[in-house]
């Protein structure tokens, strides 16, 4: 299968050369960066430090992907979903990692998943989508007892806050439980704000120097609390994630998936 990377000189980028590479039956076809960019005529090899392999970094996605049969991108919403125009008009297939997404753009994802197979995941990880089917689990063994707070932690160069991952592990307790996330979830509270309702989920943002991300959802009872945590201490995984969503994707049809699917969690 070959791999086109976009965002290539990026801090997911050169992990993501170095997974492709490393992966069963995965090919580095081509690699991108947005126009301008300093690294743009670099080799995609030396770029990621795991010696030359012959493929230019260009800034044209549209002649890369005809070349590849699969794109992996791990950029922001609004440059995903000019590439996701560019591979449903190639008919390829698209994985993406971007977070930050706003609920119309989700529902533009949605509509290129309708022309071509689609993976969007706001986490990659093994352990991470691990810890969405604990939270589910959980919050219905704990229900409406329990308090819901969700602290992230992330590198201060995010962009986008709450995280994806915290807004998805959000969503994942908001339907356990029978709640809507956009209505419970609480971003911010100061001064004479009152009293914690039951049903609001309180969402947290730390960010400082290169964290790499963390999440805990505490769940906070009377006289008892738990905490479900994941600690990123590399962006590998989220590589490998990527690489082996590619190879799940490798048969699939049009269609909007996630990494619960690639791990046969939904
Ligand atoms: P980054 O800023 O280091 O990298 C993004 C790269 O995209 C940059 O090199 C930038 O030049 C490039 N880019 C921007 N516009 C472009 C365009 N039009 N064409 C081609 N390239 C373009 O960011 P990052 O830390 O690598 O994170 C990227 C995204 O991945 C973010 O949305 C982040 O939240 C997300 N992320 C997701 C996961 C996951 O597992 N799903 C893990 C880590 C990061």
């Amino acid at each position: 299968m070959k791999v086109a990377i976009v965002g290539a000189a990026g801090r997911m980028g050169g992990r993501l050369i170095q997974a492709v590479i490393e992966a069963d039956g995965l090919e580095l076809s081509g690699a991108t960066e947005r126009p301008g960019h300093p690294q743009i005529g670099a080799d995609a090899g030396l770029l990621a430090a795991v010696g030359e392999l012959g493929v230019p970094i260009t800034d044209d996605l549209a002649t890369t992907m005809e070349k590849a049969d699969v794109l992996i991108d791990f950029t922001f919403p609004e440059v995903t979903l000019k590439n996701l125009e560019i591979c449903a008009n190639l008919g390829k297939k698209i994985v993406s990692g971007s977070t930050g997404f706003t609920p119309e753009q989700k529902q533009q994802v949605e509509k290129y998943a309708e022309q071509i197979p689609v993976i969007l995941a706001p986490n990659m990880s093994v352990g991470v989508n691990a810890c969405f089917k604990l939270l589910k689990e959980a919050a219905k063994i704990l229900g409406d007892d329990f308090d819901v707070e969700i602290v992230e932690l992330h590198h201060n160069k995010k962009k986008d806050s709450p995280s994806g991952t915290a807004v998805r592990m959000g969503e994942v307790v908001s339907e356990a439980l029978e709640r809507d996330y956009n209505q419970v979830a609480t971003y911010h509270r100061e001064g004479m704000c009152g009293e914690r309702t039951k049903e609001e989920i309180g969402m947290q943002t730390v960010r400082g120097g290169d964290i790499v991300g963390e999440h805990t959802v505490y769940f906070i009872g009377m006289g008892e609390r738990i905490e479900i945590s994941h600690r990123a201490m590399s962006r590998d995984m989220f590589a490998r994630g990527a690489t082996r969503a590619c190879q799940w994707l490798q048969n699939k049809k049009s269609g909007l998936y996630d990494m619960q699917d690639v791990l046969g969690l939904s």
